[in-house]
């Protein structure tokens, strides 16, 4: 039995290819992949906790993980101690 290759135009990148399996959309792996990827984990963001440039993978996306996230609420809630202990290390060795 003769196995035909099927020219198919590849739904990612619009190419040309040849099959090697009749199920076969993408002419390359990284096509496959781009074609899953939606438009807003394409782009590279920076981590508004730690400065870090990561690929969101939800489009609200502002931090780079759950740590950064959940370290950034911490922080705001504790907005009143941490600028105490600020004004205290100011001072010297916070021992007034
Ligand atoms: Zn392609
Ligand atoms: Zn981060």
């Amino acid at each position: 039995m003769k196995v035909v290759h099927e020219r198919k135009k590849c739904l990612s990148c619009g190419q040309m290819f040849t099959q090697q399996r009749n199920t076969q959309k993408f002419c390359r792996v990284e096509c496959k992949k781009n074609s899953r990827t939606p438009e807003y984990m394409k782009a590279k963001r920076e981590c508004l906790v730690c400065g870090k440039m990561f690929s969101p993978y939800r489009p609200q996306q502002v931090y780079c993980s759950d740590k950064c996230q959940q370290g950034n609420y911490r922080v705001i809630n504790d907005l009143p101690g941490r600028l105490r202990k600020q004004r205290a290390e100011i001072r010297g060795d916070g021992s007034d």
